[in-house]
């Protein structure tokens, strides 16, 4: 069997489809910069809702099922919506390929056991989304050690480095702590060890940076959030940058996968874990991201806008404090610069002075929506101590950027000056 076509099958090629040549900019490649040619000129691929395909013959579908011929069998291991949405996803990150997942934590889960087994250490952020910080947890059991630095930087994280360390995790903006992450730095180090460096890159978001530009290996997002955009769909994704070389010294998991080079990982992922442990995200969720990602830009230009212009506003009022990587009085300020062009995201905290204060804030607001979710096209509002930190103590917590009186505010694409009017309002109150 001619290894290429294999690859191909399996990884579902990211330049097919894109038109050769074009220098789209970003807003114009969401639309035109992957069409799936479909029989009737149908704008976005439409939802193949089924859990399998019917073949010819039993011939047919053996070679589908080995990877040996294109097509599709079972929607838990390949549907063709859930494919176009991948195929975007790899082709906006710059990857060689994309495996998308149930859930963003699904994703996270999937990337580190692609790699990790009993035995292996993993470095990553203490300031991460409290989620992940219980996953590791959760891994203990299964030998999996994690091992925290305060925040992640090139000294942290090679002083945590053992021969043990298979991968290094970190949040680009930390979700609550919005500590930024200097990806140069720390994947040269990363590198320097033989190590590859996840990437979760969901508050950042495409609009803001591709992190395989500056080095690293594979990126993660929570499609639930600013991917999706409407706060509609719970999904996740996992995307190779194929430039990480798993060698048979530190990888050996990795021995019968090297023949595909750098596709690999992803190959390791869809024929292994991924698909036993049925990750898979349903053929509706993919298309509703699908339609989502097309707006990414323009959403992402308002909120980042908008979130600016809140957390100037907060930071002329007396009694709260707040933190916004994008202000010039955030540490983060010149990697926000210099990564991101000087955009801050769309997630800001504010502290109100004490967990009754935070309370009475948080309910006196007319628009922001008091939920546990971020990228929504509405504001949305928490209180991280009380819920989604709930299990956490208080020293993760506050090593997560989590105090008694922290709100957390998702800006929505809302008009700037009703939202500074509900926060006035409510604060004043
Ligand atoms: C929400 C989130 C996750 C988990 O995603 P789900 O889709 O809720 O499973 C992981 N990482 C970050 C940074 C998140 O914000």
């Amino acid at each position: 069997m001619d290894l290429n076509e294999h690859i191909n099958f399996i990884c579902l090629d990211c330049k097919q489809g894109s038109k050769s040549g074009d220098t789209m900019e970003f807003n114009t490649s969401l639309l035109h910069g992957r069409t799936s040619k479909n029989d009737f000129g149908a704008t976005q691929t439409p939802i193949y809702q089924v859990s399998a395909f019917a073949h010819d013959s039993a011939e047919t579908l053996e070679k589908v099922f080995g990877n040996r011929a294109p097509g599709f069998s079972y929607s838990r291991i390949g549907n063709p919506t859930v494919d176009a949405f991948e195929k975007r996803m790899a082709a906006l990150e710059n990857g060689v390929g994309a495996v998308a997942c149930s859930s963003g934590m699904a994703a996270v889960t999937m990337a580190l056991l692609n790699i990790l087994q009993a035995g292996d250490e993993v470095i990553a952020g203490a300031g991460l989304f409290g989620g992940t910080i219980d996953l590791f947890g959760d891994l203990a059991q299964f030998g999996i050690t994690a091992k925290f630095a305060d925040t992640v930087t090139a000294e942290s994280v090679e002083a945590l480095i053992t021969d043990k360390t298979k991968a290094v995790f970190a949040e680009l903006i930390g979700n609550p702590k919005l500590d930024v992450v200097d990806i140069k730095s720390v994947s040269e180090v990363c590198h320097k060890h033989g190590i590859p460096l996840i990437i979760d890159s969901t508050t950042a978001t495409p609009y803001l940076i591709h992190p395989f530009e500056y080095g690293a290996d594979i990126v993660v997002h929570s499609t639930s959030k600013y991917i999706n955009g409407g706060g509609n769909s719970i999904s996740g994704i996992i995307i190779d940058s194929g430039k990480f070389r798993f060698d048979s010294e530190k990888f050996p998991n990795f021995d019968s996968f090297r023949i595909f080079g750098k596709f690999a990982y992803i190959a390791k992922l869809r024929n292994g874990l991924w698909r036993n442990v049925g990750a898979c995200v349903s053929p509706f969720n993919a298309y509703m991201n699908s339609v989502g990602i097309e707006t990414l830009g323009l959403r992402m230009e308002r909120i980042c806008q908008n979130a600016k212009a809140l957390a100037e506003f907060l930071q002329t009022k007396d009694g709260v404090t707040v933190n916004y990587p994008a202000l010039g009085s955030s540490p983060y300020f010149p990697l926000v610069q210099s990564q991101f062009g000087g955009k801050g995201g769309g997630i800001l905290t504010i502290r109100a002075g004490s967990k009754e204060k935070a309370f009475r804030l948080i309910n006196s607001l007319k628009y922001a929506l008091i939920a546990t979710n971020i990228g929504d096209l509405r504001t949305l509002v928490i209180h991280p101590a009380s819920t989604i930190y709930l299990h956490s103590d208080e020293k993760r917590r506050e090593q997560a950027g989590v105090y008694d009186d922290t709100i957390r505010v998702s800006v929505g694409i809302e008009d700037i000056n009703d939202l500074i009017t509900d926060f006035d309002n409510a604060i004043n109150a």
